[in-house]
């Protein structure tokens, strides 16, 4: 459900950037989505068809873009990819530690006509 919201957020930004570059139509819509976000990449594209006839992104095709999980380990400083659910550190074995990818959430790029 809180797809619609980022779903609106999305449609605006391409609108905007459509009309900047004069363009009349936008072919395809480049989004990044980390991991750690909730968004589910069925949805938004449930809520994209529901909500773009009309505007310029109607019909564009949506490419989803997954960015995976990356801690840094505040114990020694390790970067790592976590297994699932196992947030351990493969080198010390200290739980999680600080975020440095995953949350991403964004328009990469558009492409028009
Ligand atoms: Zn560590």
């Amino acid at each position: 459900m809180h797809e619609l919201p980022v779903t609106e957020d999305i449609l605006r930004i391409v609108a905007d950037h459509a009309q900047k570059a004069g363009a009349t139509r936008v072919t395809h819509i480049n989004l990044v989505i980390g991991e750690l976000t909730s968004f589910i990449d069925d949805s938004i594209q449930f809520y994209f068809e529901m909500l773009s006839p009309g505007t310029p992104a109607e019909g564009a095709t949506l490419r989803f873009q997954r960015v995976k999980t990356r801690f840094r380990c505040r114990q020694c400083t390790r970067e790592f990819e976590p297994e699932g659910r196992n947030w351990t550190c493969p080198a010390c074995g200290a739980l999680g530690g600080d975020v440095i990818a995953g949350k991403e959430f964004y328009v990469e790029s558009i492409e028009v006509t």
